[in-house]
C-alpha cells in the first residue's frame, strides 16, 4: 500500500501512544477527583496545557479539549454566534472552509444569521479588499482556515486579523487544523484557534480550541463543567498529554520536515508535469504537504477508484465531504466546473519516502494511460 492522505489522518507516532497508554493505565483516575490520583490527573493536564501554549506561543490564551476540530469549531462558531447576538448577527467566513465550519455557518444562517463569504483571488487567497468591503459594526465573527484541507492554501492570516482589529465587536476564529504541526503559526492576533492532533501523528478523536481570556463562548454541551466551564465530561488525561507530546515531537523537527517534504512535493509535481493532461489547482500559496491536480477528462472518482485498486490511498476532497458533487474550493480558484469535477489530492509528509513516490508514479503512468486513452 502507498498511503498519501497524510491530509486526511496520520499514523499515531509510537512514543505518543505509548505515553498515552501509561496515563490511561497509570493516571486513570478523574482528574476532578479530590484524592491522590485526581490531583496527578489534574497537573497532568495543567503540564500538557502549558507544554501546547509554549510550544504555540501563545501563554495568553485558554485550551479548551474537545473530541476533535469538528466540535472545536462548532463551539468557537456557535458559541460566539449566541454569545454575542445581541451585538449583531453578522458572520464573514470562506468557500474553503471545512465541512465542520461551513455546517456550522449554514446552521445559523437557517435560524436568522446573516452569513457572506469573500472572495476568493486565482492565487488561492482571500480578496483582502473584499474583505473590508463585507466586515461591518455587526460584524461579530470572522472565520478563516489558516490552510485549506483540500489545495492546501496558506491565508495572510496576519492581514486578516489587521483588518478585523478594527471591528472591536468582531472575533476571529482561525480553523488551523491544516497547519499546526507542518508549519510555523502564528497565533497571536486570533481570538480563537482551532487544531486536531490526529493531522500530527496524536491521537484521533481529540480537538483543541484556544481562546482569548477575553472572550465568552456559550457551551454547546452542557451537563457539567468538569472538563472546562466550556466543555463538560470527565477530563481526558491521556489525550490531554499525549496531545502536548504530538505536538512537542513535531515542533522540535517543524523546519527539517518541512524542508523535506518540499523537496519530495516538488520532485513529483515535476513528474506529474510531464503528463499533457494534468492540471495543478494548488497555487503557489499552498504548503508543499497537499497537492491538488486534475486529469482533464477524468472524473476524480474514477482516478481515485484506479489508485485504489493498485493499493494506493489519496482523496477527493476532504474526506469529510464525502459526497461526489465537483469541488467548491476547486471551482472558487479555477473557477472551471470541469476542474472542479476532476480534482483530487494527493497529502505528503516526512514519512514519505523516495521509493514510494517513485513506485506512486509508476501506478499513476498505468492509471493514466488506461483511463485517458480513447
Ligand atoms: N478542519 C479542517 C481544515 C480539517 O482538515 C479537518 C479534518 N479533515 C477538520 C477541521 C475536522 O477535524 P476532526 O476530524 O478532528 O474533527
Amino acid at each position: 500500500m502507498i498511503y498519501l492522505d497524510y491530509a486526511a489522518d496520520t499514523p499515531v507516532d509510537a512514543q505518543v501512544l505509548d505515553l498515552f497508554c501509561r496515563i490511561s493505565q497509570d493516571a486513570f483516575g478523574n482528574a476532578n477527583g479530590a484524592h491522590l490520583l485526581g490531583k496527578n490527573g489534574k497537573q497532568l493536564i495543567e503540564k500538557a496545557t502549558i507544554n501546547i501554549k509554549n510550544q504555540l506561543n501563545c501563554l495568553n490564551m485558554e485550551i479548551i479539549y474537545t473530541s476533535g476540530a469538528t466540535e472545536a469549531n462548532n463551539l468557537a462558531i456557535k458559541g460566539v454566534a449566541r454569545n454575542y447576538r445581541e451585538n449583531g448577527r453578522h458572520l464573514i467566513s470562506t468557500c474553503l472552509e471545512h465541512a465542520s465550519v461551513s455546517g456550522c455557518l449554514k446552521q445559523l444562517q437557517s435560524i436568522g444569521y446573516e452569513i457572506d463569504l469573500v472572495a476568493i483571488k486565482k492565487d488561492g487567497t482571500v480578496d483582502l479588499d473584499h474583505l473590508k468591503e463585507l466586515i461591518r459594526v455587526d460584524t461579530i465573527l470572522v472565520s478563516i482556515n489558516y490552510v485549506d484541507s483540500e489545495l492546501g492554501g496558506c491565508q495572510p492570516i496576519e492581514s486578516i486579523s489587521a483588518i478585523v482589529a478594527a471591528y472591536p465587536n468582531c472575533f476571529f476564529h482561525v480553523d488551523a487544523t491544516q497547519a499546526v504541526g507542518k508549519i510555523p503559526v502564528h497565533l497571536d492576533q486570533i481570538d480563537l484557534v482551532t487544531f486536531s492532533p490526529h493531522k500530527f501523528f496524536g491521537l484521533n478523536g481529540m480537538g483543541v480550541l484556544l481562546k482569548s481570556d477575553s472572550l465568552i463562548l456559550e457551551p454547546q454541551i452542557h451537563g457539567g463543567t468538569s472538563t472546562s466551564y466550556y466543555r463538560s465530561g470527565t477530563p481526558f488525561t491521556a489525550g490531554a498529554g499525549a496531545t502536548a507530546l504530538a505536538l512537542e515531537l513535531c515542533m522540535a523537527e517543524l523546519e527539517e520536515r518541512l524542508a523535506q517534504v518540499a523537496l519530495k512535493s516538488a520532485w513529483l509535481k515535476k513528474q506529474l508535469s510531464a503528463y499533457p493532461l494534468v492540471s495543478f489547482n494548488s497555487t503557489e500559496h499552498s504548503i508543499p504537504h497537499i497537492l491538488n491536480l486534475s486529469v482533464k477528462g477524468v472524473k476524480a472518482q474514477a482516478f481515485q477508484a484506479a489508485l485504489s485498486d493498485q493499493e494506493v490511498c489519496v482523496s477527493t476532497k476532504s474526506a469529510c465531504s464525502t459526497d461526489n458533487t465537483p469541488s467548491r474550493s476547486v471551482l472558487a480558484v479555477t473557477g472551471s466546473r470541469d476542474l472542479a469535477r476532476t480534482s483530487w489530492r494527493i497529502s505528503l509528509c516526512h514519512l514519505t519516502t523516495d521509493s514510494e513516490l517513485q513506485e506512486f508514479m509508476e501506478i499513476f503512468d498505468f492509471c493514466y494511460k488506461s483511463l485517458t486513452k480513447k
